[in-house]
């Protein structure tokens, strides 16, 4: 069993979709970002590959090369599992919190669960997605940005 821990934060923007766990969230401003900005999926793609050293987002996917522009991030987690797979290892379950001030996200947690799970191939039961919002306190708070973590057990693998 390994354990890995993802963080990712966002700046929220005019003109840009809100994209959570794959899922377009009816808001007046979106993340800001090289791909979609999936601030949930990228938590959970740093969890995974923290937990099989193989670094982070940032370093896999980089935000200079224009193949990852716009890109679903949900697309990015796929590639995410399979290097997982290729090391031996799958998820076992991932628990997860994004931080918005609003909208109000309860009525899509479910779904972005759904969808996270579908590319993990895990049933959705695995895959707690929860959200808060940061109380108005500081830059989340203020509505300058989304957060999101999250935490990962993997199965197998030979990792050494
Ligand atoms: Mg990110």
């Amino acid at each position: 069993m390994r354990i890995g821990f993802g963080f990712d934060s966002h700046r929220l923007a005019a003109g840009r979709k809100l994209i959570l766990g794959g899922i377009s969230v009816p808001s007046e401003r979106g993340l800001l970002g090289h791909s979609d900005a999936d601030v949930l999926v990228h938590a959970v793609c740093d969890a995974i590959l923290g937990a099989v050293g193989a670094g982070d987002i940032g370093r896999r996917f980089p935000d200079t090369d224009p193949a990852y522009r716009e890109i679903s991030s949900l697309l990015l987690l796929e590639r995410v599992v399979d290097l997982a797979a290729e090391k031996g290892c799958r998820v076992f379950n991932v628990d997860t919190t994004i931080v918005l001030e609003r909208p109000k996200l309860a009525p899509y947690l479910g779904e972005m669960a759904e969808n996270i799970a579908g590319i993990l191939g895990i049933p959705a039961a695995r895959v707690g997605v929860k959200a808060k919002t940061n109380e108005g306190m500081g830059l989340v708070g203020a509505g300058e940005g989304a957060a999101a973590f999250a935490v990962v057990l993997l199965e197998g693998g030979d990792v050494a």
